[in-house]
């Protein structure tokens, strides 16, 4: 049977438009459906938005450290909706921008929400389309816990648009996307409370990690209620009330409450009954090679929620293609992925953490650990600490991970996961000569 496309795409974000420019340079016949602006969450309102507003939130804390220079006190006024203003014409330029590039790799783009209709059939609007193959790359959206008042709760995707800085803010949930708007809001001058149900923010990196940062973070402003969580939110005179339960449940008055307390995939419209496309759980079944129940169908990024993070999109589209249309077989590992937390001081890792590779190995682990003043801070002040950590397997000195809390350490834990994903032993590390004075070079010189 013939159909309209070789490949159709639902969602432009990272992993349907990698996937869908990809299959097109190979010679397929290829369309792309998105209902929201081309570019996905990562460029609209995930990593691209995120990190300009890191960027905007570290210049407060410059100034402080710049008197320690010498320089004279700055005194600056943050003007929040001119960054709105600023960051949401960037994302629109690089929205044009990644529908010039379909354009250009022949990509057809089609407007509109796609509905499945059968295993090979999709509505987009009041239009039917016919694929031989499908990738579904819808992606996912914040969600709210149900509690009285979680109409006054605003998730990740409000946050680039609140028209004005709210003074006092509560940031409820502890993973990355709390922890790196707590420290954008507190370095743009709001008052933070983070609300976290444990006692450590983070679960899942490395503890040392966990608590250099928790600690840095507390250092610079930020308020923790631990163990705690939200109940209820009440509009009163003064702002937003919540009513916490846990073992810090002191009431507590608030502008506005950003709710991170997880994601889920954007299924709930797709009919994918229609297509046979079964679930794990709330995301897509895929295999190894993002392949779903259906065998002509494929999933790649947060709807598949296996690493939800856009590399890995990415690669995963990108594998699809080059398997399906480009006679290049192959598939992704997701392990030893690099990742970070940009929250201030910077946090990256990868690979195991202690606690993993412990339970793997057992006693078989050493860890090797540093956690020291930064030249920069000598003269800056404050006592932060930057923490460089190696997790070593003993039996074969083979790197299991490195963590790193500190300036720069997303750049810097980019070059290590080279080495780590190759299988560098401690060895290596040491035989490594360091550059100085860094802090990059305590990890070729830990003992
Ligand atoms: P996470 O799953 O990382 O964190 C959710 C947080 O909310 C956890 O602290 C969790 O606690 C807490 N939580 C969950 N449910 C409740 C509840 N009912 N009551 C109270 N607390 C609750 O989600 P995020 O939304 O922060 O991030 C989603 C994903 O997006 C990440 O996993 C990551 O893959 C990706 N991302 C990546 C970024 C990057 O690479 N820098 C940046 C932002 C997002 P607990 O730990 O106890 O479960």
């Amino acid at each position: 049977m013939a159909y309209d496309y070789d490949l159709f795409v639902i969602g432009a974000g990272s992993g349907g438009l990698a996937a869908s420019k990809r299959a097109a340079s190979y010679g397929a016949k290829v369309a792309i459906a998105e209902y929201d602006l081309v570019g996905g969450t990562c460029v609209i309102r995930g990593c691209v938005p995120k990190k300009l507003m890191v960027y905007a939130s570290q210049f407060s804390h410059l100034y402080k450290d710049a008197e320690g220079y010498g320089w004279s006190p700055v005194e600056s006024q943050f003007d929040w909706k001119y960054l709105v203003k600023a960051v949401d014409t960037e994302v629109r330029r690089l929205s044009q921008l990644h529908i010039s590039f379909l354009e250009k790799a022949g990509v057809e783009l089609i407007e509109g929400y796609a509905k499945f209709v059968d295993p090979h059939t999709l509505e987009v609007g009041d239009r039917k389309v016919t694929a031989d193959k499908i990738l579904i790359a819808v992606g996912g959206h914040a969600t709210k816990p149900d509690i009285p008042g979680a109409e006054h709760l605003v998730t990740s995707r409000e946050m680039f648009l609140l028209p004005e800085q709210p003074k006092r803010m509560a940031v409820w949930g502890g993973g990355y996307i709390g922890v790196e708007f707590a420290c954008i809001m507190n370095g743009l001058g709001s008052e933070i409370t983070q609300i976290i149900r444990r006692d450590l923010i983070l679960r899942g990196f490395d503890d040392d990690l966990r608590s250099t940062i928790q600690e840095s973070m507390a250092n610079r402003g930020i308020q923790f209620r631990l163990n705690s969580t939200i109940d209820k939110v009440e509009k009163v005179d003064e702002g937003l009330k919540l009513i916490l339960n846990g073992e810090e449940d002191e009431p507590l008055i608030v502008d506005a409450v950003l709710c991170a307390t997880g994601r889920d995939p954007n299924l709930a419209e797709l009919l994918l009954e229609n297509a046979g496309v079964e679930l794990k759980e709330k995301a897509i079944a895929v295999t190894l090679d993002s392949r779903t129940t259906q065998p002509h169908i494929f999933a790649v990024g947060d709807c598949t929620d296996r690493m939800n993070l856009t590399p890995v999109a990415i690669a995963e589209g990108r594998a699809l293609a080059d398997t399906e249309f480009g006679h290049k077989p192959h598939s992704i590992t997701h392990e030893n992925i690099a990742t970070a937390v940009f929250s201030q001081p910077e946090a990256a890792t990868v690979g195991m953490t202690e606690a993993e590779a412990r339970e793997k190995f057992g006693d078989a682990v050493q860890c090797y650990r540093a956690r020291f003043r930064s030249l920069f801070n000598s003269l800056a002040g404050g006592d932060e600490r930057v923490l460089v950590k190696l997790i070593v397997e003993s039996n074969t000195d083979r790197v299991l991970g490195a963590h790193m809390v500190g300036k720069d350490a997303a750049e810097l834990i980019q070059g290590i996961a080279i080495a780590v994903n190759m299988g560098a032993t401690k060895k290596d590390f040491d035989d490594t000569m360091g550059i100085h004075p860094t802090s990059g070079e305590e990890f070729v010189t830990l003992r």
